[in-house]
């Protein structure tokens, strides 16, 4: 498992207790992988790859006085993909359009992808 070393390890306790039971192979083994992708005040979010079936998961894990939460996404990317799109500029209105205009013309598509 891939942890920072520095890292508070009372909410690593608590947050991954929380959010390692897998929801796709209802495997309650230890995570093989977690990233810590980004912290802001009490809200961490991690992405998790199972020990059982290798899927991932988003978790967003909330540290409040109240106790420790979590919202969970299954996701095909990994850790370093997920940092990619976090930077990466919105996909617009128009890029949808363009994409639309562009599948309907299959010899302009295929040539544009240097197949054709
Ligand atoms: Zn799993």
């Amino acid at each position: 498992m891939a942890l920072p070393a520095a890292h508070p390890s009372q909410f690593f306790d608590e947050g991954i207790k929380l959010i390692s039971y897998c929801p796709l192979c209802q495997s309650s083994c230890s995570p093989r992988e977690t990233h810590v992708l980004g912290e802001r005040d009490d809200s961490h979010l991690l992405h998790i790859r199972c020990g059982g079936c290798s899927n991932a998961i988003l978790a967003l894990v909330l540290v409040s006085s109240a106790g420790v939460s979590s919202v969970g996404l299954v996701t095909d990317l990994d850790h370093e993909e997920v940092e990619r799109f976090r930077v990466a500029p919105s996909v617009s209105t128009d890029d949808v359009i363009e994409m639309h205009c562009l599948l309907e013309q299959e010899e302009t598509l295929f040539s544009r992808l240097g197949v054709a």
